[in-house]
């Protein structure tokens, strides 16, 4: 399939090819296109990520001082026991909302990505939006 020039840029950090129509350097994650429209799926992906990775961080950090409270508790006062049954529960709570953060952002994506796709009239073929020739059959998009 060939793709008009105009449709690329290169990228001004570590010259690799990349579309007109993203943002960012998918090599290097160098910022190409500041006029770029943000793009959906990464906006979705990016969101996630910093939600999903702060509750494993302090879920992670809960469950261990959960276990840190756990053997003072055993050992001298039954108080601690209470304490680390808490930030345990606590921590539990924030690994399973990872998990979910993360399957949920996984199905969005999953849902925009095809309804950013187009679907070839001709042979079926499921082509990106941008796309203006079908990459199975050459038929036009539009
Ligand atoms: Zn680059
Ligand atoms: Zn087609």
């Amino acid at each position: 399939m060939v793709v008009p020039v105009r449709m690329y840029k290169q990228c001004p950090s570590c010259q690799a090819t990349v579309p007109a129509t993203s943002k960012f350097c998918p090599a290097c994650g160098t910022l190409v296109n500041a006029q770029a429209p943000p793009d959906p799926v990464a906006a979705v992906k990016e969101s996630a990520d910093t939600r999903s990775m702060l509750c494993a961080m302090f879920g992670g950090m809960l469950l261990f001082f959960s276990f840190g409270f756990l053997l003072p508790g055993v050992l001298a006062e039954p108080g601690f026991l209470i304490v680390s049954g808490i930030l345990a529960l606590a921590g539990t709570i924030l690994i399973l909302m990872w998990y979910a953060i993360r399957k949920r952002s996984r199905v969005k994506i999953e849902e925009l990505k095809i309804s950013m796709r187009v679907q070839c009239e001709y042979c079926n073929g499921s082509n990106p939006k941008e796309a203006h020739k079908c990459a199975f059959c050459g038929a036009p998009l539009w």
